[in-house]
């Protein structure tokens, strides 16, 4: 019953000051009002100058060592960085998935080499990664991935294969692809599967968008067609991948973005009931709402501090992500609750546009990085019921 352990979150002076600066920033960068919707995804938009002016701080790569760019702070400084910056509904899609798994994967598997080309830029905001795990018929079931590389006479490696549903594919520098490259054994059906760093512009590679259900084209298709790739390319130990990949998923799935991703609409919510005297009604939902986002927040902050101290929460980030993704797909229900609303994406009226926002995005919100049957059966490994 260790995995159901959530530690006291740590506290400290630092991270509270941080969070004073970081909100002074965000108020000059993005202002108070509300902002017209970028149409690429729920986490307020992908934007390179903002990544930039934000690794210009130096809050990206903020726990990494100063040699690859890193500022050496804590988790927790991290997290209330991250916490702010979702709360703003800041454009944070560009560096995300570099900032939060695939630089800590180099750090903690990279080769020296992989790290000094890549983490300072990370660290910089100039650098965006991608993830190549999914494929058409292998995205529960990683084992089922059939992408291979090949080892090429002479040197390197050659890849076939097709991954699906890779976000923002079309403007990231590199991916981080999971792949076959031995076979799985009687006694390890995980045996055989390597992590590969890939140059997006590596000749082979074709991306092809695919347009999700509020219109926008922010996944894609990516096929690799006799992709070379040069034995520097391999990250860790060949066919040691699913390891390496399972630290990684605790990394994707335990952050506040996996609770506060419509955090903008329980806002506009507040905002629009709470003019004047909110009903006891209203008060009522309000106040359950935030209640399980206090606890959500708190759980999600142990976390930090448990990577502070080197552990692999996986099963605790699996239980974050469940019930915060939970959690806010049923954040409609309470506007509908409360408010007569024409859900209306278009809508010059805040709270009709982020209701049809987030109608259309939540389903996604317990597909990605795991679904919620997947997460379950892992939390029930974890706590011995299986
Ligand atoms: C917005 C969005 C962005 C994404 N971005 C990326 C990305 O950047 N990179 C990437 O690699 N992938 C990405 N994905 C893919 C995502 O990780 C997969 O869609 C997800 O893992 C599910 O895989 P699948 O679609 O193949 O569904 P399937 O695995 O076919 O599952 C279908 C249904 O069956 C259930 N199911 C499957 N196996 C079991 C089981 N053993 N027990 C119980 N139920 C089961 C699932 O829970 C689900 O309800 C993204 C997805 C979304 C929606």
């Amino acid at each position: 019953m260790d995995a159901l352990r959530f530690a006291p979150p740590p506290i400290s002076a630092e991270a509270e000051t941080l969070r004073q600066e970081v909100r002074a920033f965000l108020r000059e960068e993005l202002g108070t009002g509300p902002r017209p919707r970028d149409r690429s995804g729920t986490l307020g938009g992908f934007s390179p100058a903002f990544s930039r002016r934000l690794g210009a701080r130096g809050w990206l790569g903020m726990t990494w060592p100063k040699r690859y760019g890193g500022h050496e702070r804590s988790y927790l400084e991290r997290y209330v960085v991250l916490e702010e910056l979702l709360a703003a509904h800041a454009p944070i899609n560009a560096h995300n998935v570099a900032d939060r798994q695939s630089g800590p994967l180099l750090l903690r598997f990279g080769t020296e080499e992989q790290r000094q080309a890549v983490l300072p830029r990370i660290a910089a905001g100039e650098c965006y990664f991608c993830i190549g795990m999914s494929e058409p018929d292998a995205g529960s079931d990683l084992a089922g991935v059939r992408t291979r590389a090949v080892p090429v006479p002479g040197g390197g490696w050659r890849v076939n294969g097709t991954k699906i549903w890779t976000s923002y594919a079309e403007r990231c520098h590199y991916m981080i692809l999971f792949c076959r490259t031995g076979e799985r054994t009687e006694q390890d059906r995980h045996a055989g599967f390597t992590q590969f760093l890939v140059d997006m512009k590596t000749p082979g590679i074709r991306i092809n968008p695919i347009r999700n259900i509020a219109g926008d084209r922010n996944f894609n298709e990516v096929v690799f067609e006799d992709v070379h790739l040069p034995d520097s390319a391999v990250i860790g130990t060949p066919g040691n991948a699913w390891r390496q990949l399972t630290s990684e998923l605790a990394l994707e799935r335990s952050g506040p973005d996996r609770f506060l991703a419509a955090f903008k609409l329980f806002v506009t919510l507040a905002r629009a009931v709470g003019r004047g005297e909110p009903s006891e009604r209203a008060a009522m939902a309000l106040g359950r709402h935030a209640a399980n986002m206090v606890v959500l927040r708190r759980m999600s902050r142990s976390v930090a501090g448990m990577l502070q101290a080197g552990e692999d929460p996986v099963v605790q980030g699996a239980m974050v992500k469940d019930l915060g993704t939970t959690l806010e797909q049923g954040l409609p229900d309470v506007v509908r609750q409360l408010l007569a609303v024409e859900p209306d994406l278009d809508s010059d009226e805040e709270i009709a546009s982020a209701i049809a926002e987030i109608i259309l995005h939540a389903p996604s919100f317990s597909i990605r990085g795991g679904t919620r049957e997947i997460l379950r059966n892992g939390i029930a490994r974890g706590l011995g019921l299986r």
